[in-house]
């Protein structure tokens, strides 16, 4: 099932992820952006995105435990119009888990890379692809409620434990 940020909106817009347009759309203005890149196991599906990571979450519904195998992802966004895929394979492979909503993995190890939803401005991408995960330590728990139940013993640490600050 989507999460809150997977409703059903506009038509697909083929143009959001072009992958073999390498164009440095706003990167010579302004500051410097943060630029992370990400990839799969592989290596054949590599990408890069801009700025700062938004909205950091685990997510445990079944769409994505299964698509995972665990029993739950984390999702990173940043701003879809800073996503460039700089790898050999260009553009990861999609397989569509809701009308308006894709997944891109790679199509030779299959590694789960990023979720787009047609009507939002963010693409998430798996945390654990990233290479740089600094700020992206989770700050919520989609389906929470559909999470295994051993889970919330990690979800719910002793604060007296947990010295170091969750930012
Ligand atoms: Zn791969
Ligand atoms: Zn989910």
């Amino acid at each position: 099932m989507p999460s809150s940020s997977h409703r059903s909106g506009q038509t697909t817009d083929p143009t959001s992820t072009s992958a073999s347009a390498p164009d440095a759309y706003r990167a010579a203005d302004g500051p410097a952006v943060a630029l992370r890149t990400g990839r799969c196991q592989c290596g054949h599906i590599v990408y890069q995105v801009e700025g700062m990571p938004d909205d950091p979450h685990l997510c445990s519904c079944r769409h994505e435990t299964r698509i995972s195998g665990g029993p739950a992802v984390l999702w990173v966004g940043f701003r879809k119009d800073g996503l460039t895929w700089t790898g050999p394979g260009g553009e990861p492979m999609w397989y569509a888990t809701w009308p308006t909503l894709r997944r891109g993995f790679c199509p030779r190890c299959g590694t789960h890379l990023v979720s787009l939803a047609d009507d939002s401005d963010m693409i998430m991408v798996t945390g654990f692809s990233l290479d740089d995960r600094s700020g992206t330590d989770p700050v919520g728990h989609s389906y929470r409620d559909e999470a295994v139940p051993w889970i919330t013993i990690t979800l719910a640490p002793d604060p007296q434990l947990s010295a170091a600050p969750s930012q």
